[in-house]
């Protein structure tokens, strides 16, 4: 029968720690990308905020082709008023819309504009936050 040594406990104490602030840690983390990730109902995995906010704000689960789009550009800004949920394919047609807005004019349209333009690709928008 093998001997436990120092270095079987150190293996444990290593495991349980690295499970620990796996499970428990916070509720909240930034990706590298820029997102925001948080727990979901106690599950191990973190999900990302925009899309967990959306489907929250649509009583639904978002479709695999669906994307949530940031208004302000900024990924990590996830009030529903910033958000607008739409097709992968509306989503990319948006962003060379804003692309060539901002070449014309050299400034990103105003809100009331960029409202404009995501409702006529299909977009959904969120008036206030929950
Ligand atoms: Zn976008």
């Amino acid at each position: 029968m093998p001997e436990v040594t120092w270095a079987h406990w150190l293996g444990w104490g290593v495991m349980i720690v690295m499970y620990l602030r796996y499970k428990i840690g916070p509720y909240r983390v930034r990706t590298r990308d820029g997102y925001v990730r948080v727990k979901v109902g106690g599950r191990r995995r973190r999900e990302l905020e925009h899309r967990v906010k959306a489907e929250r704000a649509l009583r639904r689960r978002l479709q695999s082709f669906e994307v949530v789009h940031h208004r302000n550009g900024r990924r990590d800004d996830n009030r529903l008023v910033n958000l607008c949920v739409m097709s992968a394919q509306a989503h990319i047609r948006h962003h060379s819309w804003l692309d060539w807005y901002r070449a014309s004019f050299g400034r990103y349209p105003a809100r009331q504009l960029e409202r404009a333009k995501l409702l006529e690709l299909g977009g959904v928008l969120f008036e206030a936050d929950l």
